[in-house]
């Protein structure tokens, strides 16, 4: 009697399929989960405290993004110790963009590609949704080149936390709840991690399509008054583009830019140090920089 067995070939294509599936799922599952959370909104009242406590919760997560995975992992903007960055980092898992290997894999390429095929997330390519939140559904859930965050995956604390990121946000949470009740976790967790991820989202689409540009950048980078306020100073992306390893994106009196206070305080405390800053005489002077991944 003949039995028929699925060749090992196929068994291993369906076997990446899937496990590309579940890591998809777990990727965006948890920025899902936030959002449909609101639908408690109308069953909990807003409160003093429930403002109080989405100020203070935006400004842990969202520096945590800006100064953790963007300034200091993937551009090396300051140095600090392994302690600080660890922290920063962890802060920053709780805004659940995913772990930050893979976040800075991600923005090294679109560094390296702006707006062009291969930049993981352009308007100017594809299209204003695709920037926006389109491209989460769409990219490899893994990260695509190691050799892109080499510099970082020796550090073992990083490779545990690009592991287990949604810890940092489970806890976050539950201390939201521990506080405040469904009143912390609804407003002060849910609510203000959904309006951290779009405005981060905003700087891939918004940024890229509205705003000044000062410098003439290889790319369609903008300068956006509002994202620079709302993003803590990350709306100053033509500025950005332009020097991409400076730790200050707002290079004007004018541009103010929280998450370089940030910077300067910790700098204040010694807890960072060699901080980039822009020369901004020779940037208006010279050639733009070729595209750079870092
Ligand atoms: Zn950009
Ligand atoms: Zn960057």
């Amino acid at each position: 009697m003949e039995t028929t067995s699925a060749s090992p070939v196929l068994s291993l294509t369906v076997y990446a399929r899937w496990r590309r599936r579940l890591r998809l799922a777990f990727g965006v599952g948890p920025m899902l989960a936030v959002h449909f959370a609101l639908l408690a909104i109308p069953f909990v009242e807003f409160t003093v405290w429930s403002a109080v406590a989405m100020l203070a919760v935006s400004r842990i997560i969202g520096l945590g993004i800006t100064a953790g995975f963007h300034r200091s992992l993937a551009h090396h903007s300051f140095k600090t110790s392994r302690v600080v960055r660890f922290l920063l980092v962890a802060l920053g898992c709780a805004a659940l963009q995913k772990g930050p290997l893979w976040w800075v894999a991600q923005h090294r390429l679109h560094h390296k590609h702006s707006d062009t095929a291969d930049d993981p997330h352009s308007p100017v390519v594809e299209n204003f949704l695709h920037a926006h939140l389109g491209w989460l559904f769409t990219s490899n859930p893994a990260i695509p080149d190691g050799g892109i965050v080499r510099d970082l995956a020796k550090y073992p604390e990083l490779v545990w936390l690009d592991r287990l990121w949604i810890v940092p946000g489970l806890l976050v949470a539950s201390g939201c709840y521990a506080c405040l009740g469904w009143n912390g976790l609804i407003y002060g967790y849910c609510l203000t991690a959904v309006l951290v991820l779009h405005v981060t989202f905003a700087i891939n689409s918004v940024g890229h399509l509205f705003g000044r540009r000062r410098f003439e950048t290889a790319d369609g980078s903008r300068n956006n008054a509002l994202l620079g306020i709302l993003a803590l100073g990350e709306g100053w992306h033509n500025n950005h583009h332009r020097d991409p390893r400076s730790a200050r994106h707002g290079f004007a009196w004018y541009e103010y830019d929280e998450t370089y206070v940030l910077i300067c305080i910790l700098k204040w405390c010694r807890l960072v140090w060699d901080v980039k800053l822009p020369h901004l005489a020779s940037l208006r002077s010279s050639q733009p920089l070729s595209r750079s991944p870092r």
